[in-house]
């Protein structure tokens, strides 16, 4: 059973876009010069409506993590045990996703951790790795 897709909707079309080309980017307000994720029609701190999006370096520290260890559904029931964890880029913005690559009850708060890319049929997915 195939995983069911993200949320591809506009303002999210641009973030999808890089991940498909293994490159992560955030968006960007170029009238307060902030940055966020995830993407939104709007910049939360100054409210304008024309963000675009920088690449950033997929460099992060993981904020908090949980393993899953019971499957949200069917199409996740080879994948458990799993980390969910938020993950904070050296940007200095917050992304949840998942730790990849070790062993998930190893995975600790302020671990160091990189981007990387898995391609499924129609999307291409964040993780991290330490
Ligand atoms: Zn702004």
């Amino acid at each position: 059973m195939s995983r069911p897709a993200p949320d591809v909707g506009p303002e999210a079309a641009a973030f999808w876009a890089a991940t498909r080309e293994h490159r992560l980017v955030v968006q960007h307000c170029p009238h307060c010069d902030r940055l966020q994720h995830f993407p939104r029609a709007y910049c939360t701190t100054c409210l304008a409506d024309d963000l675009d999006v920088v690449e950033v370096s997929g460099h992060g520290t993981v904020y908090a993590a949980t393993v899953v260890r019971r499957p949200p559904g069917p199409a996740f029931a080879d994948l458990v045990p799993y980390v969910y964890a938020l993950i904070d880029l050296d940007e200095g913005v917050r992304m949840a996703s998942g730790v990849v690559g070790c062993d998930p009850d190893t995975v600790r708060i302020g671990d160091r951790v990189h981007a990387v890319f898995e391609d499924l049929d129609d999307v291409t997915v964040v993780l991290f790795t330490p």
